[in-house]
């Protein structure tokens, strides 16, 4: 994770009170930035879309630079720094090795220079999910009328990052593209992302609106994770491009904090590296002497055991902190949707179920070993979980960024609860794992087969309860209320 992005994350934690949500929420964040550098594993599980951007002069061989890119993605997938993430998006059945079409994502482009530039970034799917793009003019929740104006621009900008809540794993970054087609438009907002945190915008018009945006999106109390708090967006970059007359589009790319970009320029003779981009400086994120995970706030966590009773889990309110020892089962999109009209391979009454997809590697001894499991984007499973709940006895589910009114009111019926685990913290909650105890369907592919896991110490948050109360319904309502303050035009 390059130094701007560190620089960032050490300027949050300072901002958030001691002992607050989303003080615990930041400390667990440096905390597996740290284990992650030291073990050298995936800060977080899903290692994203390989995305390379290329220049080079002419003459270059961009065929064989595939060829090598591609040889490193395979290999890097089998020594689990990456994992296998390119999926036929038809039948569903995974690569394995991360290469497919269209992934991974190559673009070149000649330029007059004589060395080589690559620069890559890893933008998991949690976060591209909650991308955006909007055509001008619209309405916006909230914020009224946006039009084909500076000002409608900032409304976009400001609703991308309140209708992202804490689902793209928040505190994020943005990349905002301005004009173009609808393709090219997401291609400069993603363009954006490679620009550093602190650089400032060469554009006037643009570079008070990235200092605007960056302090008005952080008075929507979204916090680290949607939890609440006072830093929601670390970094705003927007560039602008012309567009066809008829046509007028915001466009903008949501990074989550796992901000994971490279980059190196390249002798183009001999291929030694000149330089690397984003090295400049060493900025340390640790969680060493934080009280949010040290301290007093431990004081009043409780600790759930599966198999959990229904009085226990009724005792359970939302903010309550949480330790789970014991069983958990992994399930996400494919088991979710497998439940529906199967049997379970293993008896879930009283269970827990994590929706996570590890980075799994199996020994010479045939042991499964996890090298990445933090949690991933609960609301995919809306559909089906009130249903698998009630079917299979469930009383917890954990992921992150919440879940809809089906869910909650499927908790409160059956007496179970939603704990948010801190999204991306793969290193974390994979150092809580104990043992991998066993895998079924492990046919869906590796990050879509249930694991059966003996964890201990895993900490978790109660963000929906059996009472109908939810975190995210709340922190939902207040930042729309905040965001309709913002509804006056700043820019003319
Ligand atoms: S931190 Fe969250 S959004 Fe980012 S890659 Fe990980 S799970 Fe996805």
């Amino acid at each position: 994770m390059p130094p701007d992005v560190r620089r960032a994350i050490v300027q949050a934690k300072q901002k958030e009170d001691a002992g607050t949500r989303a003080a615990l929420s930041l400390s667990t964040i440096a905390g597996n930035i740290e284990t992650a550098e030291v073990h050298q594993s995936p800060i977080c599980q899903d290692t994203g879309m390989p995305t390379f951007e290329i220049k080079t002069p002419s003459g270059t061989n961009q065929v064989q630079m595939k060829k090598m890119i591609h040889e490193a993605i395979a290999l890097a997938t089998k020594n689990g720094k990456l994992r296998p993430n390119s999926v036929d998006s038809l039948t569903g059945e995974n690569s394995g090795d991360n290469l497919g079409p269209g992934t991974p994502v190559i673009h070149f482009e000649q330029w007059e220079k004589d060395e080589i530039e690559i620069r890559l970034i890893l933008k998991g799917g949690g976060c591209e999910n909650k991308n955006i793009q909007y055509s001008l003019p619209c309405e916006l929740d909230g914020l009224g009328r946006a039009g084909r104006d500076l000002d409608g621009i900032r409304k976009c900008i400001l609703h991308s990052v309140y209708q992202a809540q804490g689902q793209g794993c928040s505190a994020g970054f943005i990349g905002v593209g301005i004009g173009g087609d609808r393709t090219s438009g997401y291609a400069l907002a993603k363009e954006q992302l490679f620009r550093k945190v602190d650089d400032v915008n060469p554009n006037a018009s643009l570079a008070a609106m990235e200092d605007y945006i960056l302090d008005k999106a952080n008075d929507l109390g979204i916090g680290t994770m949607g939890f609440g708090g006072q830093v929601t967006l670390l970094g705003c970059k927007i560039g602008v491009m012309n567009r066809l007359p008829a046509c007028f589009f915001v466009s903008v790319a949501y990074n989550c904090w796992a901000f994971r970009r490279q980059g190196v320029t390249l002798d183009s003779q001999t291929g030694e590296i000149k330089a690397w981009l984003y090295k400049d400086e060493e900025v340390k994120v640790t969680s060493e002497n934080d009280q949010a995970v040290n301290g007093e706030s431990q004081k009043d966590i409780i600790v759930l055991e599966a198999p959990i009773s229904e009085e226990k889990i009724r005792s359970l309110k939302v903010g309550d902190v949480v330790v789970i020892n014991g069983e958990m089962h992994i399930g996400r999109d494919a088991l979710h949707n497998y439940l529906m009209d199967h049997d379970s391979p293993v008896n879930l009454e009283g269970g827990i179920i994590y929706h996570c997809g590890p980075v799994m590697l199996k020994d010479e001894q045939g042991e499964w070993h996890v090298k990445a499991a933090g949690p991933t984007t609960s609301i995919r499973e809306e559909p089906y979980q009130a249903d698998i709940i009630k079917k299979f006895g469930i009383r917890a589910v954990i992921g992150k960024g919440g879940m809809g009114a089906k869910t909650l009111a499927g908790l409160k019926e059956c007496g179970g609860v939603y704990l948010n685990a801190i999204g991306g913290a793969a290193q974390y909650y994979a150092n809580c794992i104990e043992k991998v105890e066993g895998v079924d369907l492990l046919e869906f592919g590796i990050p879509e087969a249930m694991w059966h896991l003996k964890v201990k110490g895993f900490t978790a948050i109660v963000t929906m309860d059996s009472h109908g109360n939810s975190l995210h319904a709340d922190v939902e309502k207040s930042s729309l209320q905040r965001l309709a303050e913002l509804k006056e035009p700043v820019f003319k």
